[in-house]
């Protein structure tokens, strides 16, 4: 993986990211633009984040989006920015063009009873401000809690939702802080095939934290080794880099902040 500063240097992508048609940013919210609190509704962005991305939305060509596994509607309050962006939510189940409502796919009933029912064991093992009841999936938030009360919660957790997850219908998926039972054949990769396919000729970059991000970072850089476009899948994290898909690793807010501005540099 390249360091901001490797990445930085690379004198031949910069040239064509500022010649390139669009620049489709793609962004994850939570630990990418906004560091993890255990208060939910409070992850505001990092300082600098909020100017950036609005000089951003406002140079010819550059569209951001914001790729979260949030529902779409939680993202604007949080952001602030005043301007309308498309959002994707729940992994890839929903998405909102800007200004308009969000378009959700559609779930059987038996599906939203099984989730309900995972609900319901969630309410049994933690308080409900940390459980998020999405369209497509129940997510259980450990935010802030020791480690070995996390752990516990989790495996207990776990083990209940194997029972309905037994089929291929259903999913367990582990996220930053988190686990979640999420209805199959959503995820952060949905949103990247589709946003490739509306922007063929844009430049594209995915900014991603977390293991859900992984999924997006799978379909972008195959496209990117394939010469088609210029871009790079981005690793924001201050942890060590992990193993991961990404191409590039940038600790955040300093790195995030100077990515943001040598794009505007360039492209504004
Ligand atoms: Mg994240």
């Amino acid at each position: 993986m390249l360091t901001w500063e490797q990445a930085d240097n690379h004198q031949a992508l910069w040239a064509k990211v500022a010649a390139a048609p669009e620049v489709l940013l793609m962004l994850d919210y939570d630990g990418t633009l906004a560091p993890f609190t255990a208060e939910r509704d409070r992850a505001w962005p990092y300082d600098g984040v909020r100017e950036s991305l609005r000089r951003l939305a406002a140079c010819n060509g550059i569209v951001p989006v914001i790729v979260s596994g949030r529902q779409c509607h939680e993202i604007p309050p949080l952001l602030d920015l005043g301007i309308p962006l498309e959002v994707w939510g729940g992994h890839g189940a929903e998405r909102q063009l800007p200004g308009a409502q969000s378009e959700k796919a559609a779930l059987s009933g038996d599906l939203r009873q099984r989730l309900d029912d995972a609900f319901a064991l969630a309410c049994g093992q933690v308080c409900l401000r940390r459980i998020e009841r999405k369209t497509f999936s129940v997510a259980v938030h450990v935010r802030g809690m020791d480690s070995g009360t996390a752990s516990l919660v989790l495996d207990a957790l776990r083990g209940q939702w194997t029972l309905l997850a037994s089929d291929a219908a259903l999913e367990i998926l582990p996220f930053e802080c988190g686990l979640e039972l999420r209805v199959a054949g959503f995820s952060k990769a949905r949103a990247v095939t589709q946003l490739l396919k509306d922007h063929p000729l844009a430049a594209a970059f995915y900014l991603g934290d977390d293991k859900t991000d992984e999924d997006a970072f799978r379909v972008l850089v195959p496209v990117l080794a394939s010469g088609d476009r210029t871009g790079a899948a981005v690793l924001v994290t201050d942890r060590p880099a992990a193993v991961s898909a990404a191409q590039w690793h940038l600790v955040p807010p300093v790195q995030l902040l100077a990515f943001l501005s040598r794009l505007a540099a360039c492209r504004c």
